[in-house]
């Protein structure tokens, strides 16, 4: 038998193995496994090359748990150690690697949780010793075994083992039982393991799915199997719209399948999450530093083992693979949409409820992306008609041009409440659009700067002839000074500080009395209601525009001041305020019984 020390720096690594690591301990299992993994493949390998001339036989892994010694064992049957490798391999690399990665992170350990990295010796975050039996694939190679108890000290001696291949026996500490308990382990085999690519036996079953939907050829997977792979992943999700399949070697190495989820029109957070792997070795599932934040709104898996793990997030931001692989998907994905929309526009405007939302936030976010989907991001008009901006400029350019060539693009954010602007617009021909999800309003925002030559506005923003400003004077039935009494007549009687009137000419056919909401004004009172303002409440803001046109408007003015005049004043206002839904409970009722007695009287 051989007895050593480890090294003389390493006084002080397991005591900080045991308390950095504290909050992610059950990666140690994964650690284990992998490195069973990695050594079955490489005897694989060995053997299809010609160098491995004996029998593979089974290499099922196995986890297996001894209640009553109250060990775990990981048992693979790769290529072994002999006791030279031992050394060099679990005395000075493993362990030297530990002891780099832990000064690196002494300062920050939260970096280190979830993250690769310790390897081999992240046993001893849960083990009070650990014991390696190994017979190495070599002729005439002799066992070993290797044991520590978590102090510098190491034994090392021959022993007896009939088969080739590696046990790794933790024997367990009494504060972690837990890694005693079949469900325990079944779950941590699940999470990590799930998709290696070696069997993996645990009590009495295989726990994993060696060849994965994502590691096969594209051309040879049925949209069943895909479909299949997403509620495997997702068990409880409804059906994905589409996917993309990720296969990359040059200049980085990645695999993965991104799902479309149906996403339902003022998501919350969500709950399923893309799932990122390293060789098929479950890393993480927040990938919120590797892809830009709009894919996470996809489901799916990605697997790289060119993203490094064991890094700060901030590096992980500014590492060029990381960079390249998050732009690569990007793209992937806009090509993606741009052929399904090419392949089957029907289809693909069914869809664009889910679409639309992942599309637009990925237009804001990424420069890239807004240029690619310019092509396929769909306006759909109150009429629920789809068209590209192009078509649409195209199709509104002639009417909605305005007097300094710039097409006004009109838009509604309610059916119902705006109803009356909607219809007086289609009624001149114009067209007008429908933007009525959350992710609308910052959309707006953005396309309006992007946008060429064109304008955006609501349609009860203005008077239309405002909105599309044609530079065509309609006539007014008024002098300067009528317009200024009758504007008085009006103040007077709505009286309130937030609100301003002004006449305007609109023409014959327009209502007398208009309200209208400056588009500034109404993004304040939007913010406000999101809560973005703070707590301050808004007085109502808006303007009223006399239709200085129309009869109503000399006849108001002409008639003698008295209950009479005021009846037209109030019940022109009213009106308007109807059209805007602003008129409720006894207003409203008011409003009716006037109105009734207007019909009564005239008849
Ligand atoms: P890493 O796997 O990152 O190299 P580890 O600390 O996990 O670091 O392991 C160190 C080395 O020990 C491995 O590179 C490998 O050579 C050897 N080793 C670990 N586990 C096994 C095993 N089950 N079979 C054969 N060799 C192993």
């Amino acid at each position: 038998m051989k007895r050593g020390n480890l090294s003389i720096h390493t006084e002080n690594i397991f005591p900080i193995i045991k308390k950095f690591l504290y909050s992610d301990q059950e990666v140690f299992l994964r650690e284990l496994v992998s490195n069973a993994v990695d050594a079955t493949q490489k005897l694989k390998t060995l053997a299809s090359r010609g160098e491995f001339k004996g029998e593979l036989g089974d290499l099922t892994i196995e986890v297996i748990i001894d209640a009553n010694a109250k060990t775990l064992t990981v048992r693979d049957r790769g290529i072994g150690m002999t006791g030279e490798e031992v050394e060099k391999y679990i005395n000075q690399i493993a362990f030297s690697s530990a002891e780099e990665f832990l000064a690196k992170y002494k300062d920050s350990p939260n970096q280190i949780i979830g993250h690769f990295g310790l390897g081999f010796y992240s046993a001893f975050m849960v083990a009070q010793k650990v014991e390696i039996y190994t017979l190495s694939y070599q002729e005439g190679a002799s066992a070993v075994r290797w044991s520590c108890e978590g102090n510098t000290e190491f034994e090392l001696e021959e022993t007896i083992k009939a088969d080739r291949g590696t046990d790794v026996v933790l024997y367990i500490s009494s504060e972690h039982e837990e890694f005693l308990k079949n469900y325990r382990i079944e779950e941590i085999l699940k999470k990590y393991c799930r998709f290696l690519p070696i069997e993996i036996k645990f009590d009495g079953k295989i726990i994993n799915d060696t060849n994965p939907l994502w590691r096969r050829p594209p051309t040879e997977i049925t949209e069943n199997e895909y479909k299949e792979f997403y509620s495997k992943l997702y068990p409880f999700s409804e059906p994905p719209l589409f996917w993309v399949h990720l296969n990359v070697d040059y200049p980085f190495t990645l695999t993965g399948i991104l799902y479309f989820p149906k996403i339902k029109p003022n998501v919350e957070l969500q709950k399923d999450k893309i799932q990122l792997y390293a060789n098929q070795v479950f890393i993480t599932d927040d990938v919120s530093d590797i892809v830009p934040d709009y894919l996470n709104l996809l489901h799916g898996v990605l697997d790289s083992p060119d993203i490094p793990l064991n890094v700060s997030r901030s590096y992980l931001q500014t590492d060029s693979n990381v960079r390249k692989i998050s732009s690569h998907i990007s793209k992937k994905v806009a090509d993606k949409l741009y052929e399904l929309f090419r392949e089957n526009r029907q289809a693909f405007q069914e869809k664009w409820s889910s679409i639309g939302i992942f599309v637009k936030y990925g237009m804001i976010r990424d420069n890239n992306f807004y240029e690619k989907a310019s092509n396929f991001c769909l306006y759909m008009n109150v009429d629920k008609q789809y068209f590209t901006i192009e078509e649409y400029k195209n199709k509104v350019a002639e009417k909605q041009t305005n007097k300094d060539g710039e097409i006004v693009l009109l838009y509604a954010t309610d059916l119902l409440a705006q109803h009356s602007y909607i219809q007086a617009a289609q009624k001149r021909g114009y067209d007008v659009l429908l933007f009525d999800s959350i992710i609308d309003l910052h959309f707006i925002q953005y396309i309006e700067h992007r946008l060429e030559n064109c304008k955006i506005a609501r349609v009860d923003a203005d008077t239309l002839d405002k909105l599309i400003d044609k530079g065509i004077q309609k006539a007014s039935l008024l002098n300067e000074q009528e317009e200024k009494e009758l504007k008085e007549l009006y103040e007077k009687f709505i009286n309130r500080p937030m609100v301003t009137v002004n006449c305007q000419p609109l023409g014959e056919e327009e209502m007398p009395v208009t309200i209208v909401r400056p588009e500034h004004q109404r993004r304040m009172q939007d913010m406000a209601n999101m809560g973005l303002l703070g707590d301050s409440k808004l007085p109502d803001m808006y303007q009223v525009v006399l239709n200085t046109s129309h009869p109503l408007a000399k006849r108001i003015l002409l008639s003698p001041e008295g209950p009479a005049r005021e009846k037209l004043i109030r019940q022109t206002y009213d009106l308007a305020r109807l059209s805007q839904n602003m008129l409720t409970g006894g207003e409203l009722t008011n409003f009716i019984e006037e109105s009734l007695r207007l019909i009564t009287n005239s008849n």
